[in-house]
């Protein structure tokens, strides 16, 4: 528990580093501990270094995360990662972040469970910028026109772009995935889509985050390197 708490601090650290390196203001990058796989107990604990919002990835798993801590005010649940549509009821009742929207059905029937269960969420747009087949995401050259057919569903907070770069030693590369989101912002910025905002960038991981955040990054969604490695 306490190597979780001196975690999250090593890792804070490193992020306030790496925004003073960028030139970028210290605490305009949120650290967004991705707690998939892990017990509550390591969540509580990291809830005690600070941190309210969790990133996971298995719907099923989060909400019952969620109802176990209930108790515990002002915890938010982000869900990462691609999301099958059947899941869209449990995600409209807790989550309050959906960071890999990339498909128009999945969007209708997020938005058509929300405005049921009379709630919004913040939403992400994935991106496959790195162009491997095993990713999800939209390619970047169709985002824009994705955005724009989101229009319609007014449960459904437009915020910004997410993305998992190209797992590389290669920082070149890496660092061209993360160039390629910060085209594609621009791209919706002069769109200008009614009701939408494009200020969110969800790039880097344990293992990239330091290059996520010299390229812009405002969201970093970090795993291992808090929880340590995954069963
Ligand atoms: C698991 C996961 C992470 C965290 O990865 P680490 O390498 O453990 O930091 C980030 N983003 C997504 C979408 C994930 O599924």
């Amino acid at each position: 528990m306490e190597q979780i708490a001196a975690r999250v601090h090593a890792v804070r650290a490193r992020i306030d580093a790496a925004c003073a390196a960028a030139g970028r203001p210290v605490g305009s990058v949120e650290l967004l501990p991705v707690s998939k796989t892990r017990p509550v107990a390591d969540i509580v604990a990291a809830h005690a270094a600070g941190c309210s919002r969790f990133g996971e990835n298995k719907a099923q798993e989060a909400h019952a995360k969620a109802l176990e801590l209930a108790g515990i005010p002002g915890l938010e649940w982000v869900m990462i990662g691609h999301l099958q549509s059947n899941k869209a009821k449990v995600v409209a009742e807790f989550a309050s972040e959906f960071q890999g929207l990339d498909s128009v059905p999945l969007a209708a029937e997020l938005d058509r469970r929300l405005q049921a269960a009379g709630r919004r969420l913040d939403v992400l747009i994935q991106v496959n910028s790195s162009g491997e087949e095993s990713k999800f995401g939209l390619p970047p050259a169709e985002v824009a026109g994705f955005a724009a057919a989101l229009t319609p569903f007014d449960a459904l907070r437009v915020r910004g772009l997410m993305t998992l770069a190209l797992p590389s030693p290669d920082t070149e590369q890496v660092a061209a995935c993360f160039l390629r989101m910060q085209q594609v912002q621009r791209e919706l910025r002069e769109a200008a889509l009614p009701g939408q905002s494009y200020d969110e960038l969800s790039m880097g991981m344990s293992g990239d985050f330091e290059l996520a955040i010299a390229h812009g990054a405002t969201v970093v969604r970090i795993g291992t390197a808090i929880f340590g490695a995954r069963g």
